[in-house]
Parts: C-alpha cells; sequence; structure tokens
C-alpha cells in the first residue's frame, strides 16, 4: 500500500477507480506535409468519429436527465454534418492547412459568423461549434476526449480551475484530488459545496498514480492510497461506516432551530452558486443564504447572461427560500475565476487587480444589468445585496448610487421591485475591516470572508500549497480582524456574518459567536454539524 499526503479539502471517504483528467492545451501544426484530399479525408474520419461519440452521449443524456437535456446533442450531432462547418473547413484545407488547424481556423470563423448574427438562439450555438471543434480536432490527433467517463470515478488531476470543476458532471465523481491548490481555492470550495471528498496540494507524488487502479481518497485526514491492500480495505470500511453513520445521526438537526442552549438565534446559512446547491442548502436545513456566489452564473455561460436569464435564477432561489433571507453577492469576476468572453488585460497580481467590485464599477452597464435583475426578483422573496472586496467608502457609496440610479431606471420602465432591500459588504480586505467602524454606520450588515481576509492579512496566495499553513483563517491576526469587524457591527447595531470557510468549522463556531457574529454561512454540507455545535453552546457562561 502506498500513501500519499496532502491537504484535506473536502470531508468523506471514497473508494474507486482513479481517472486522470489531462487538460494541457493541444499543439497544432499548422501548413500540411499532405495532399488536400488525405486532409480532408483525414477530417471526415474524424467527424465520424466525433458524431459517434456525441450520439452515444445523447444517448447517456437521454437515460441519466431526459430526451429535453438531450437535444443539446441532438443539435450538436445535426450541426457535425451541416454543409457550413464542413464549407468553413475545406476553405482552410485548400489553402494547405492540417484537417486539426483547418478545423480550428473554420470553427472560429463559424463562431464569429453566429456571434454577430446578435440573434440570442444563434449565438448560443457558438458553444456547441467549439464542442464539437474539439471533439473532431481530438479524434484527428487520437488524443483521448477529456469527457469524464461516465462510470463512478475518483478524478485525479494537476489542478482543476473553478470553470472546469462547475462543468464536469459530479454525479459520477467520487472524490477528487489534485497535486495542486489549496484548502481555500476555489476547488475546494466548490467540492465541500458538493459534499465531495477531495485531498488537494499532493504535490508531485500523485503522479505515481496509474489510470484505472483503485485508490481510496480520505478528504478528513488529507490522505490518497494506492496499491490497496485487504488491511486497508477493511479501515475503508470502518471509517466509511462511521462517517455515514455520523452523517446520518445529523439528520434529525435538519428541522431543528438555530438558536443557543441559553437562548441566542443564530442563522446557519447555506453558501451558494447555482439553483442545484440552493435546493442542497434547503434539504440540510439551511437558515436562508448567506452568500450566493452569482458569478458562477456567469461562468456557466457562454456569454455575459441577460437580465432575463439572472432574474429568473433569482427569483427561483427567492420563492424557493420562501421568505428566509438570501444574501446575493454581485459578480466576483477576476483572478481565478475568469471568464473566457471577458478580456481583463493581462495583470501581475489579478487576486489584487481589477476584480470583483473594481470591475462591476468600472463596467456600469454589466453592473446594472444586474442590480436590474436583482431588483426586480426583489419581490418574490426576502433578498440582500452583498458587493466583494470592498476596500474604501467610496465604493460602497458609488454602489449605492448605481442601485439607486437602477430603481429610477425600473420606475421609469414600469417596473416593480421591493423598496426594503438590505445593502451589506463582504469585510474580506483588511482596510475593511480596520475600517469596520465607519462601514459600519452606512451599511445593513457585513458578511465576513474569511479566505480572502487570510490571503491579504497573511500575504498568502489562497490557491497556493505551499502557503496553505499561512492562509489560514484560524490565525490569530485574522481572528482578531474579525473581531474588530464583529466588535463594531454590534455597536452601531448591524449583523456580523462569516461566509469564509471558517464558518463552517465547529471548532471556531464558540469563537465566532462570543465575537459577536450573529450569522455564519457555509457549504450546505456543514450545515447540521455546525447547528449541532451551536446548540451546545452557552454565551452567558
Ligand atoms: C471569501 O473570500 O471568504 C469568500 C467567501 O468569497 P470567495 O471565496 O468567493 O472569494
Ligand atoms: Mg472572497
Amino acid at each position: 500500500m502506498s500513501v500519499i499526503s496532502g491537504i484535506a479539502a473536502s470531508k468523506g471517504i471514497a473508494k474507486g477507480a482513479a481517472y486522470i483528467y489531462h487538460q494541457n492545451e493541444i499543439d497544432i501544426t499548422e501548413a500540411s506535409k499532405l495532399s488536400q484530399e488525405s486532409e480532408l479525408e483525414r477530417f471526415k474520419d474524424a467527424c465520424d468519429k466525433a458524431a459517434e461519440e456525441i450520439s452515444r452521449l445523447r444517448i447517456d443524456a437521454i437515460e441519466a436527465v431526459g430526451s429535453s437535456e438531450a437535444q443539446i446533442f441532438e443539435a450538436q450531432e445535426m450541426m457535425i454534418r451541416s454543409p457550413d462547418f464542413e464549407d468553413s473547413v475545406q476553405e482552410w484545407i485548400s489553402r494547405g492547412k492540417t484537417a486539426e488547424y483547418s478545423v480550428r481556423a473554420g470553427s472560429e470563423a463559424l463562431e464569429k459568423m453566429l456571434y454577430e448574427t446578435g440573434d440570442d438562439y444563434l449565438m448560443e450555438r457558438t458553444a456547441d461549434v467549439r464542442d464539437i471543434s474539439g471533439r473532431v480536432i481530438r479524434a484527428l490527433l487520437g488524443v483521448r476526449n477529456e469527457d469524464l467517463p461516465d462510470f463512478p470515478h475518483i478524478l485525479i488531476a494537476e489542478d482543476l480551475l473553478p470553470s472546469q470543476t462547475i462543468a464536469m458532471d459530479k454525479t459520477k465523481i467520487l472524490g477528487i484530488a489534485t497535486s495542486r491548490g489549496a484548502y481555500n481555492s476555489h476547488t475546494a470550495i466548490l467540492a465541500r459545496t458538493l459534499g465531495i471528498p477531495a485531498v488537494v496540494g499532493c504535490g508531485d507524488m500523485i503522479k505515481v498514480i496509474r489510470d484505472g487502479s483503485e485508490i481510496i481518497i480520505n478528504g478528513t485526514d488529507g490522505t490518497v492510497q494506492s496499491e490497496i491492500d485487504e488491511t486497508a480495505e477493511r479501515e475503508f470500511e470502518r471509517l466509511k461506516r462511521e462517517f455515514d453513520e455520523h452523517k446520518n445521526s445529523l439528520e434529525k438537526l435538519k428541522d431543528m432551530p438555530s438558536v443557543t442552549a441559553d437562548g441566542s438565534e443564530i442563522e446557519i446559512c447555506a453558501n451558494i452558486g447555482s439553483l442545484e446547491d440552493a435546493q442542497a442548502a434547503l434539504e440540510n436545513g439551511a437558515d436562508g443564504v448567506g452568500l450566493f456566489r452569482t458569478e458562477f452564473l456567469y461562468m456557466e455561460s457562454t456569454d455575459f447572461p441577460s437580465e432575463e436569464a439572472q432574474f429568473e435564477v433569482y427569483k427561483t432561489v427567492l420563492e424557493m427560500f420562501k421568505g428566509k433571507r438570501v444574501i446575493v453577492r454581485t459578480f466576483d469576476i477576476g483572478a481565478d475565476k475568469s471568464l473566457p468572453y471577458m478580456d481583463l488585460g493581462n495583470e501581475e497580481n489579478p487576486a489584487m487587480g481589477c476584480r470583483a467590485i473594481r470591475v462591476c464599477l468600472n463596467n456600469s452597464v454589466l453592473f446594472k444589468t444586474q442590480l436590474n435583475a436583482l431588483l426586480r426578483a426583489s419581490k418574490y422573496g426576502r433578498l440582500a445585496i452583498m458587493f466583494p472586496m470592498i476596500s474604501e467608502l467610496k465604493e460602497l457609496r458609488a454602489c449605492k448610487d448605481m442601485i439607486r440610479e437602477c430603481m429610477r431606471e425600473l420606475d421609469d420602465r414600469g417596473l416593480e421591485y421591493s423598496r426594503d432591500i438590505e445593502i451589506g459588504i463582504m469585510v474580506e480586505v483588511p482596510a475593511a475591516a480596520v475600517m469596520s467602524d465607519e462601514f459600519a454606520r452606512e451599511a445593513d450588515f457585513f458578511s465576513v470572508g474569511t479566505n480572502d481576509l487570510s490571503q491579504f492579512t497573511m500575504a498568502a496566495d489562497r490557491t497556493n500549497e505551499k502557503v496553505n499553513y499561512l492562509c489560514d483563517a484560524s490565525q490569530e491576526a485574522v481572528l482578531r480582524l474579525i473581531g474588530l469587524t464583529a466588535k463594531n457591527a454590534v455597536a452601531n447595531g448591524i449583523l456580523c456574518g462569516v461566509c469564509g470557510e471558517l464558518a463552517g468549522d465547529p471548532e471556531y463556531t464558540e469563537k465566532l459567536l462570543r465575537m459577536g457574529v450573529r450569522e455564519l454561512s457555509m457549504s450546505p454540507f456543514s450545515i447540521l454539524e455546525v447547528r449541532k455545535k451551536v446548540r451546545e453552546i452557552r454565551l452567558d457562561q
């Protein structure tokens, strides 16, 4: 048996076949040494293979999610056989280029053409063109398709971007192990949100794992075991049983109130990024949503989601939570959460560059699209709006001005909205914590983002496993800033919540409550554990 140690990123234990995920860019040669006829033949063969693959995916999708969701594959099958696709590729082949180069260049031209129509339906098809061209290129070069297998597996990767994690079919992923990444990186956060066991930052040792071999991943102690022997097998069974029993024992807390043993009411809310997460939050008895990471809606989309599309999502979430507060954070794009369709330029330090509220305030059209969607949805529940990465008072004031402007515009459009929306800020930049006395006079609530607050207080990159020990919210310096923020919130009569990962750690629940924190927002799968802890605490002692 061999054991690899990494960072315990998402609790739970799983056993299954390792699937090594390759994410290297494919090298493409431009000039062809073959005749045009040969390149054309290669192209047609590759199209056949890709079409077969899509047809298999369509059949799997019908079984898994039903025929309406499978329509996307039907459209792709048609597209791969369409004269438009073939003509655009042939044109490049006739200029002496390789088939793979021609597929890439031809599809880019086709995507541009679709995009320029301005028609919503056709613009959305650009993603399908990109998808089929990727399949054809992989078929041409014999590169394995990076669609994940449709059998249960443990995903092994060097690192995963949040956008890659979002795009995966998580129902087949038993666990995730990566050689890079840290506890607070978004992939780790996503794994926790989905309740998938994960170990990150395992280093190069992970490369010894063979594709298809049976491995055990333990996201609670941060280990990955390969070459499993009988003893390891027995230990796995024991730990799995223990984990499941513990999980079942928490079930009874689902409908119990989040109140301390001496009667203080606490809100235990969920961090969500999608409607599926919202459902998981309700199933785990969330008292509301403490952080809706709306940038994930943007990351799942092939273009900026329209006001209408966003309105529908926000309305649905508000309705699902039936009057419980839903704190929606305006999009935090930038750093590791980039959008393929948005050019933010090259920055030396994107985590400290033009991201989050800085992007919003520089792009009033984008910002207003989201605010309008939110305001319109506010009629359907209890909405609170929160701004990310606030560093100076001027920003909060500019955001509030923008909301007022949107309200006026909605009045002009004759659209309704609630006039009773709480406006808060994330305290995740040390400057905001230090100035929290002043912010508390102008914000309706605080929510401490301990992930970024740790990163910036400790000057330790949250995605870098080498400084994971420093980028840790339990560092005294970070705790003191949380304490200061909560003290200033209490003094000014506003709510102080925590929505960074520290909120989901029961070891720190009492400390946070004693500081004055009254709302804790976390992965849906941590809620019951924290509720159990809250109900045991006495704040009067
Ligand atoms: C945080 O920084 O603590 C936070 C909750 O936001 P995110 O993890 O999305 O940056
Ligand atoms: Mg943050």
